[in-house]
């Protein structure tokens, strides 16, 4: 997978990539970035890449003009227009998508495309199942706003969609950019050591949905199903008077798998029950959640 970047602030990436889990990935070249200076784009003296909003208004607004000939350094053209010229071999096709509106149906690779992303406290809010989809992307772009945001007609000719990473405003999109780039990496086979910590965390798959081979070994995690992870404990078995939760070492994998559900529908009731409406629950589920709520009585 590769991303490009394209934003004012290059050297806002250094750091990100020279520790843990993304520095291995690019090390072993699972993933590749471009990072493209928007000021590269511009031909004045200042290297001019804002100004001021037409109507009036707080603050400036990026330039169409340096964006466009940066996404054209990366063989992206407006979408009508590629798909004008090139008929179905668009440098930039519509976004195929199933039924649901998905990307793509799931396990299924997507087309070999770049897809463009604006980042945007306006977007669609990013999740992990938007991570999940665009990690079975190829290329991705993703154009970092700043001051007011990006000239809308970026958005309309180029962009695939815009993401928010959630409701509040950041001063840039690199922070988002590299949240982006953080979690879809980390789904992209390989990336983690181990590839069943993708799977059992939050937000994450439901039972059906778990490809990891267990290997004859009673599975002591349920897949998250949309709820959020259950905690977690490692030693010493007595911390700060509080003892780690006797279940959880007494070897009994059924007995632990089921507490371990117990306790995931109990934090995400707590901190977000929200996630309940949408999540994946059993029968066995409901009982417990119902169990929860008596003993919070
Ligand atoms: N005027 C914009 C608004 O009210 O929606 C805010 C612009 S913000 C100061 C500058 C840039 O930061 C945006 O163009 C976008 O790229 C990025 N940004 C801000 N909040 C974001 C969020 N929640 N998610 C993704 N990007 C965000």
């Amino acid at each position: 997978m590769r991303f490009e970047i394209v934003t004012i602030f290059p050297g806002f990436f250094a750091g990100i990539f020279e520790n843990g889990i993304l520095r291995r990935a690019l090390a072993e070249e699972l993933v590749t970035v471009g990072l493209h200076d928007l000021r590269v784009f511009t031909h004045d003296r200042h290297r001019t890449v804002d100004d001021r909003p037409f109507g009036g208004g707080e603050g400036m607004v990026l330039k169409a003009e340096p964006l466009a000939e940066a996404l054209a350094s990366l063989g992206i053209g407006p979408k009508a227009v590629s798909e004008k010229c090139q008929g179905t071999t668009s440098v930039v096709p519509p976004m195929p998508q199933n039924d649901a509106g998905a990307l793509a149906p799931e396990g299924e690779p997507l087309a070999q495309r770049p897809t463009v992303i604006l980042l945007s406290a306006q977007g669609q809010r990013f999740t992990q199942a938007v991570a999940r989809e665009l990690s079975r992307i190829d290329r991705v772009v993703l154009i970092c706003g700043r001051y007011e945001g990006v000239d809308e007609r970026i958005n309309q000719l180029y962009c695939d969609m815009e993401l928010s990473i959630g409701d509040y405003v950041l001063s840039g999109g690199e922070l988002a950019a590299a949240v982006v780039m953080d979690a879809t990496m980390r789904l992209i086979p390989g990336v983690l050591g181990n590839e069943a910590s993708g799977e059992f965390e939050s937000f994450g798959v439901t039972d059906a949905e778990i490809t990891s081979d267990t290997q004859g070994v009673p599975r002591s995690q349920h897949g998250a199903g949309g709820l959020l992870d259950y905690p977690h404990y490692t030693r010493p078995a007595e911390f700060g008077g509080l003892r780690a939760p006797e279940v959880l070492m007494n070897g009994d994998h059924h007995e632990i798998r089921r507490w371990r559900r117990k306790q995931q529908l109990r934090k995400t009731l707590a901190n977000r029950p929200d996630l309940l409406e949408g999540a994946a629950l059993s029968a066995e589920d409901r009982l417990l959640l119902e169990s929860i709520k008596q003993e919070e009585c």
